[in-house]
């Protein structure tokens, strides 16, 4: 089918999902829809509900030779537990659907069932459906993760002011040397967050920091960033990698993907807060929000450079 030019998507992921928000009018169910971590459903007021879907793929975001399908059922729920945990919200329960390979169907199925429950009991998520299904292409796994909102109210990705502060959870860089295969979903620690001081934005870096960093701008009325360099935590992945492929450290722990840490921005006096340490986390200042757009980052040698984002999109060719 050859739609006509003008109504025709553009190209790339994130132009895609844009071209289905602006087709799709928001219901009145919907609190938030496309275009967040979580869309937050109303129910009635006070209890409204986060929905997060995730479909990962043989030989894209895993492969089943090489890592066995308890690890890819592990990380099917772990992907879908950092989008709650970057609305600071608490998962009840989930739906796992699958298309299997018709070899080894039952031995899959159940690899992924071992890998995927202790993580589901471990954050209490009530498994409650699914669907199976098999085929002669390779295994698929999508799950779908409900959750609560906190107290104070879900964190979405907009709220970002000229002024704020960034932080990030944890070193980045380098995943795919293995740390991609069981993410540490931040649920406590965005709760521990969110229970100290208000959170302006927030997101999971799945696709990069850059990337995602941008997509708080973007959605926060197109702001922009200065990143200082020598606050970046680089994780030893990003220095191992770059040894093998000639790409910076930096490099790596600015756009590599899947890294499931949080980014989020807090305002100034709530930064200084933080930084006094008080509350149990390892957080990471990494620069802060501005009024002009676009990213830039402050080198060693004190001179700035804007940096455009590289990360992960499933569309690029
Ligand atoms: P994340 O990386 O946090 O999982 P994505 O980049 O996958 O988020 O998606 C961004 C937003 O677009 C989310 O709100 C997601 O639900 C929505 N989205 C992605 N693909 C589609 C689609 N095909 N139809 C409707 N919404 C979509
Ligand atoms: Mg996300």
């Amino acid at each position: 089918v050859t739609n006509p030019p003008t109504n025709s998507p553009p190209a790339g992921e994130f132009a895609l999902i844009d071209w289905i928000r602006s087709r799709t009018p928001t219901g009145p169910n919907t609190l938030l829809g496309i275009g967040d971590d979580c869309a937050i459903i109303r129910t009635t007021p006070g209890n409204d509900w986060l929905v997060t879907t995730d479909m990962l793929m043989d030989g894209r975001h895993f492969v089943l030779d090489r890592d066995g399908p308890e690890a890819a059922g592990r990380k099917a729920l772990a992907v879908n537990l950092s989008d709650i945990a970057a609305m600071a919200g608490t998962p009840v329960a989930a739906t796992v659907s699958v298309a299997l390979p018709k070899t080894h169907a039952r031995t899959i199925a159940q690899g992924i069932h071992e890998g995927l429950s202790p993580l589901a009991r471990r954050f209490n998520v009530d498994l409650v459906g699914g669907d199976t299904n098999g085929w002669d292409g390779p295994l698929v796994i999508s799950v779908t993760l409900f959750g609560t909102c906190p107290p104070q109210g879900a964190v979405t990705r907009a709220g970002a002011r000229p002024g704020d502060q960034i932080f990030v959870t944890g070193p980045l860089g380098g995943s795919l040397l293995g740390r991609h295969l069981h993410p540490e979903p931040r649920i406590l620690e965005a709760k521990a967050l969110i229970e100290s001081v208000p959170i302006r934005a927030m997101i999971d870096v799945s696709d990069g920091l850059v990337s995602d960093l941008g997509h708080i701008l973007e959605e926060s009325g197109g702001l922009g960033a200065a990143l200082d360099l020598s606050h970046i935590p680089i994780h030893e992945d990003a220095r191992l990698m770059s040894q093998a492929d000639q790409r910076s450290p930096l490099d790596h722990a600015l756009n590599d993907g899947e890294d499931f840490e949080l980014c989020f921005v807090v305002g100034p006096e709530e930064a200084m807060r933080l930084k006094a340490g008080l509350h149990p986390l390892v957080l990471h200042h990494v620069g802060e929000v501005r009024s002009e757009a676009g990213i830039r980052i402050r080198l060693a040698d004190g001179s700035v450079r804007s940096i455009v984002g590289r990360g992960f999109d499933h569309l690029r060719p």
